[in-house]
């Protein structure tokens, strides 16, 4: 097929985020529906990364994709110093949902500025400056967000902010903490976590962030009993505990919020992503009392002129609703548990290179390795180029099969739309299986 106007007119002016500009080659993508995307050529894509992990409702929801045609022929715009309906139904809609006592809403464009905020928030109210954020994170790429963030994607970009100290959260399959059990990883964490408190001063820390499930790197579910350590932790001394949840919220875990699952309430809930599944940019920070009481009589300082934008309110309005009316998060709990989990077990069976499935919900990660004993990495921690060959090649075959696959490190993430049917969880798996065989390759345990 000859190179489109689209293709041509992207390589000659679209600057692309995270990339060495001259050799991408973008798919151009045509349109989508539901868990299925397609190029200008008509190939056909079922879609296991919800493009950014943002799809939960999949491409083109009519009842969303109405609300925002409705809300665009009303209002497109105004500033947020005024109230508005959309905006007004969104926060009271995200208050309902959210856990414990957390009332208020500060809208924001995406998540990285939900964290920018959440932090400049906790270090007002509490009048301290340290935030502790954990390896193994993102938290976005704006010059906090980005320094927050526990991955390569921060190195080239420091020095940034100060007063940021790392820790590390439960991964028991690759433990700091040399624990042999899900419970003991969890209970070394939260010593280790407490040790940082001691070392750190714990009265100057105003906040720990953390992904309640952590995404991109690697999608770790903490054990049972974790959060509510932190949380506990977090109240003897004072420091206030953000979740970020722009990932892990809105359905990916089968729950609004990930912390739903653990009954943990934190003071402050950033999320972006989900709540209205991208189809227009939209974040923001839930707030607990507080931080509320903070800035009751005190200014905020901070704003955005898109703050609470109407377009992306109401289209937040719908993709709540939808969720509520189709109750979605059960639907996902369910796909989760009686699909993606028992059919991630076979391929760990059939596949030597597989050495760990993980997740709930529809947040899963394959991680490949080359030896089950040693769990050396399939490709190396942040490899890239030729390193990184063989992850290239597993992507390739799903995507020659027609699946669109979330790949990271030496992981497969499996984060298909929620509305996902179980046909095509299947089909997606069935492709997955295959596309493993590019892996095992690899493989010399
Ligand atoms: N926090 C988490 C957990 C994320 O996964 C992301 C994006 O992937 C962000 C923050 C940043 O969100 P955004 O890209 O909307 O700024």
């Amino acid at each position: 097929m000859p190179e489109s106007a689209a293709f041509r007119d992207d390589r000659a002016h679209v600057f692309h985020s995270w990339s060495a500009q001259r050799a991408l080659a973008p798919a151009v993508v045509a349109g989508g529906e539901g868990a299925w995307f397609w190029d200008e050529a008509g190939r056909r894509y079922l879609d296991f990364s919800s493009q950014l992990v943002n799809l939960n409702l999949g491409h083109q929801h009519p009842t969303v994709v109405r609300a925002i045609q409705e809300q665009a022929a009303t209002l497109c715009t105004v500033a947020p110093t005024f109230a508005n309906p959309a905006r007004s139904e969104a926060a009271r809609l995200i208050a309902e949902i959210a856990p414990g006592d957390l009332r208020h809403v500060f809208f924001t464009n995406g998540g990285t500025e939900a964290n920018e905020h959440a932090v400049r928030m906790a270090r007002h109210t509490t009048g301290r400056h340290k935030i502790l954020a954990a390896y193994r994170s993102y938290h976005g790429a704006t010059t906090g967000s980005i320094t927050l963030t526990g991955d390569p994607r921060r190195w080239p970009n420091e020095p940034a902010m100060p007063g940021v100290v790392r820790f590390f959260g439960p991964y028991a399959y690759r433990s700091a903490f040399h624990a042999s059990s899900e419970e003991q990883e969890g209970e070394r964490a939260l010593a280790h976590l407490e040790e940082v408190f001691t070392l750190e001063g714990a009265h100057t820390i105003a906040a720990v962030i953390l992904e309640p499930v952590v995404g991109t790197n690697g999608i770790l579910v903490p054990p049972d009993g974790y959060l509510r350590g932190v949380r506990e932790l977090c109240d003897r001394h004072g420091v206030l505990l953000i979740a970020d949840e722009v990932m892990s919220g809105f359905g990916r875990c089968g729950e609004w919020f990930a912390v739903d699952r653990w009954g943990v309430v934190p003071d402050l809930i950033t999320f972006a992503k989900g709540v209205n599944s991208g189809y227009v940019p939209l974040g923001g920070v839930v707030l607990g009392p507080r931080v509320y009481e903070t800035f009751a009589q005190a200014p905020y300082p901070g704003g955005l002129t898109y703050s609470g934008h109407p377009l992306a309110c109401a289209a937040a309005v719908a993709a709540i609703t939808v969720m509520r009316d189709e109750q979605v998060n059960a639907t996902v709990r369910r796909l989760g548990e009686e699909v993606v989990r028992p059919r991630l077990a076979k391929l760990q069976e059939r596949h030597p290179s597989v050495g760990e499935v993980r997740g709930l919900g529809l947040f899963w990660a394959i991680e490949l390795v080359r030896d089950r004993d040693t769990r050396e990495m399939l490709v190396p921690y942040n490899a890239s180029g030729a390193a990184a060959a063989p992850m290239a090649e597993v992507a390739a075959a799903c995507k020659e099969r027609g699946l669109w696959p979330f790949t990271h490190f030496n992981r497969v993430h499996v984060v298909p739309p929620c509305v996902t049917s179980a046909e095509d969880l299947a089909l997606g798996l069935d492709i997955l299986d295959d596309a493993l065989d590019a892996a095992d390759r690899y493989y010399t345990g």
